[in-house]
């Protein structure tokens, strides 16, 4: 059987909240159950902060930044590291990208880096509208720092937390930062609504811009009347009541992708093989298992790694590729030494699903082994 990165995990619970949905007849993109599932994330999150479930991760990121004033024009600061979704939407609102590079003790954004970049940028008035940090691979970006730099300078901070519900940075839950945090239920999520996202706010007048352009931005009125365009961005009530069996084992399933990743680490202890690091302060979600291999020290690289699991039936993948490095982003600015590079060269993804079982683990290991053993 095929072992996959990272697959829908069903609790049991899900079946029923569906089919309480199905008797209610609540088979629409609005109801009882999205209200409840919007309610749960912001009981989780702790209170404070307003909720708006959507048609995607995607979705909730192109409303933040369109909320966020940012338009034609205006430049938006982004981790380089990221997934496309974590990005297009910078370009659907006609803005463009400045990219940058990680710290290497976190693999999140380099925030004294960032910080040197928005003094110059104050100095020869050209402040970006918008700051997008990732929180990569379930690892929280430093919330307290992001949230001070933003302020100081006057700029809109956006977290995308896509990979991270369920993680922390020093007692603060990730998907609780900056103006807004966006969330993704994708089917590859720690957890999932077989497809969706959300927008995580503090403030209530975010929350309810969001509402209204996710819904066709209908203005009051008996008819349909509109002085701005929207977009039908809001999240299926049948995929919300997914959403609710799934909240009920959100950290169970942490737990799980974070013993997953402790298993890895004890069993590759070998020269040339390093883990992503955890910061002191920091709880990953380690959503993905996300390693480096020095071809140097081990024998092998990360291809060869990939290709011998895959001919195993056994699915793994290099780290996101960096934007700048993208075909459609060359010439893009780009701030850093290329440790993004580096990762992306030498760093792979392993099977983390939460329902991967200890024996299938197991084969994943034996195999890395038995080819690193191959070179020694
Ligand atoms: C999954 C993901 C998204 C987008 O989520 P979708 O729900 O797939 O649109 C954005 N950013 C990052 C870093 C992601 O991993």
């Amino acid at each position: 059987m095929r072992i996959y990165l990272s697959r829908p995990h069903m609790s049991g619970h899900e079946e029923a909240r569906v089919a309480e949905a199905f008797a209610s007849n609540f088979v629409a993109p609005l109801g009882p159950q999205l209200d409840a599932f919007e309610a749960a994330v912001a009981k989780y999150l702790g209170g404070g902060v307003h909720c708006v479930a959507l048609s995607s991760g995607s979705a909730a990121l192109h409303l933040a930044l369109r909320i966020a004033g940012v338009g034609q024009g205006d430049e938006v600061w982004i981790s380089s590291m990221t997934f496309a979704g974590g990005i297009f939407p910078v370009n659907y609102l006609g803005a463009t990208p400045r990219f940058f590079d990680l710290d290497p003790a976190s693999w999140t954004i380099d925030t004294a880096l960032l910080a040197e970049e928005l003094a110059r940028a104050a100095k020869e008035n050209r402040l970006p509208k918008a700051i997008v940090p990732t929180d990569l691979y379930g690892q929280s970006v430093e919330l307290d720092t992001l949230e001070s730099l933003a302020a100081r300078y006057g700029v809109r901070l956006i977290v995308d937390s896509a990979e991270s519900l369920g993680a922390s940075i020093c007692e603060r839950k990730a998907g609780t930062g900056g103006d807004a945090a966006i969330l993704s239920f994708n089917g590859n999520k720690i957890i999932t609504t077989s497809g969706g996202g959300m927008l995580v706010t503090r403030h209530k007048d975010w929350a309810d811009e969001a509402r209204f352009l996710a819904t066709q931005a209908r203005d009051p009125a008996p008819h349909y009347e509109h002085s701005t365009f929207g977009y039908n961005y809001r999240l299926s009530n049948i995929c919300a009541a997914i959403g609710l069996g799934q909240m009920e084992v959100l950290d169970a399933r942490v737990s799980r992708r974070r013993a997953i990743f402790a298993r890895y680490q004890s069993a590759l202890t070998r020269p040339g093989i390093t883990f992503m690091p955890e910061p002191e302060g920091s709880q990953s979600t380690r959503w993905l298992t996300a390693l480096t291999i020095d071809p140097e020290q081990t024998g092998v690289t990360r291809e060869d790694i990939r290709l011998m699991l895959l001919d195993h039936e056994i699915e793994a993948r290099p780290l996101w590729k960096p934007m700048h490095l993208q075909p459609l982003y060359a010439g893009a600015p780009y701030h850093g030494a290329g440790i993004d590079e580096r990762l992306f060269e030498t760093g792979l993804c392993l099977p983390s699903g939460s329902d991967m079982s200890d024996a299938q683990q197991d084969e994943v290991i034996g195999r890395i082994l038995a080819l690193l053993d191959r070179h020694r």
